[in-house]
């Protein structure tokens, strides 16, 4: 059969877009309304960009079924397609809706990923089928020919055999080889992404999309499918970036152990990026994993206030700890990214300008300041109902307020990101420390 992957985006957006990011909610960067959070979010539009993970492996499951697979961000002429495997995303909700409605043959479209699964009552409206779940392993235990046959609607995926991650071929990032791009600079730079490992068990969970998406039990590819994919990426497509999308990479310090020591044997000549948790990384980890190739970690910080993080139950190192890992980690010399979060439910303009302050000592590499989202589909969300203020899914983008907070408004939290992004990149200490870096 002829496949298309239908991975849609909003229409001429002007920042960047992310449908793989936020458990496959997706993420849009759009960091302020003044002048220099402006030009962060062009950079960021100009230097990033991968589909989301599910779908390239759903891809190449197919494409390993004998299906002739293809990937286009819009749809032309649907009669060409037997069969449209489309993205779902939060971020780009509305217009994905619009993009169904274009297709005159609804019943040969499949919607796939995390917030069709956790939200799939709009797609269904259009009267196209569904896979809810990890549809990559649908699609390796199920013939594409009998979903579409089926006079079903709504197929689950959400099943225990998803565990093994090593049945999965590698996905077709082939397709969209020369427009792959995550840069953590000012250059763009050919990255691809690799999956080492999903799930996590940490508290956050409450407000989180990962656990939602994958689990709370963290499963992992063996340590052997995992340098094979980094070989074969390596030296057939020339590629020697790597983004690892695990929610918590570091989370099993054995395997992890394992992985960075068979990179460092294998004598790849290869860097990579990680997202971790604080918690579980020490001088010898860091110093092993610098040797195998990780040039930048991204971990989250959220907030400075104590109780602000125990209200949003999110499991934080105390600060003390924090500086000392993070010093750590910058003498071995690793980039570090933090991510903050403003406008936690009880958060208030001055304990988000005294997170902003706590981000500047931290002084890390670069800082992501983000606004809390209570996400349909989270158990935090019950508790936000009746208070959101958005009428459109595309809203819930990481950087408004959409929802009716006690202690500020959407114009102040946006005043809060434009304060926070300019004065953290054009203050003296991040320059003399940091700008060399982004170069
Ligand atoms: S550590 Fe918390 S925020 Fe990070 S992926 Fe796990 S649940 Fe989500």
């Amino acid at each position: 059969m002829k496949v298309l992957l239908l991975d849609v985006y909003i229409k001429d957006s002007k920042y960047r877009i992310c449908k793989d990011t936020n458990g496959s909610y997706g993420t849009a960067n759009d960091y302020g309304d003044s002048l220099f959070p402006k030009l962060l979010t062009k950079i960021a539009k100009n230097t990033n960009f991968w589909p989301p993970i599910y779908l390239m492996y759903v891809g190449a499951v197919l494409r390993e079924k004998g299906h002739e697979v293809h990937y286009s961000n819009n749809i032309v002429n649907d009669e060409e397609y037997d069969c449209v495997i489309m993205s779902s995303s939060i971020v780009c909700h509305e217009s994905e809706i619009k993009e169904i409605k274009k297709i005159n043959k609804k019943s040969k479209v499949i919607v796939v990923g995390s917030f069709v699964t956790s939200n799939p009552e709009k797609y269904l409206e259009t009267g196209v089928k569904v896979v809810l779940g990890e549809p990559e392993f649908y699609f390796l235990r199920n013939s594409l020919d009998k979903i579409l046959k089926d006079n079903n609607f709504s197929f689950n995926s959400i099943n225990k055999e998803n565990e093994d991650l090593d049945s999965l071929p590698i996905p077709c990032w082939d397709l969209v080889i020369n427009r792959l791009s995550f840069s953590g600079g000012l250059k763009k730079k050919k990255c691809i992404p690799i999956l080492g490992e999903r799930g996590c068990p940490y508290s956050c969970f409450n407000y989180c999309t990962y656990p939602l998406a994958q689990g709370r039990t963290p499963r992992a590819r063996s340590t052997e499918k995992i340098v094979e994919e980094l070989k074969y990426w390596n030296k057939n497509f020339q590629v020697n970036e790597f983004v690892f999308r695990d929610p918590v990479f570091s989370i099993d310090r054995g395997r992890t152990e394992n992985l960075a020591k068979a990179i460092i044997d294998e004598g790849l000549d290869i860097k990579f990026t990680i997202e971790t948790h604080l918690n579980n990384l020490d001088y010898e980890l860091v110093m092993l994993l610098k040797k195998a190739g990780v040039f930048i970690i991204r971990v989250g910080i959220e907030s400075v206030n104590y109780d602000v993080i125990a209200d949003a139950k999110r499991f934080s190192l105390k600060k003390e700890k924090e500086k000392e890992k993070l010093d750590m980690i910058h003498s071995i010399g690793i980039k570090v990214i933090g991510m903050y979060i403003l406008g936690y439910e009880t958060d208030t303009k001055e304990s988000c300008l005294a997170t902003i302050k706590y981000a500047k000592e931290l002084n890390t590499y670069i800082a992501v300041f983000s606004v809390f989202t209570p996400y349909p589909g989270t158990p935090i969300f019950m508790k936000f109902k009746d208070r959101i203020t958005s009428k459109n899914y595309e809203d819930f983008n990481q950087w408004k307020l959409v929802f009716d907070h006690a202690n500020m408004s959407g114009k102040e939290i946006r005043g809060l990101l434009d304060y926070a992004f300019t004065t953290y990149y054009l203050s003296i200490r991040w320059i003399i420390k940091n700008l060399r870096l982004a170069l």
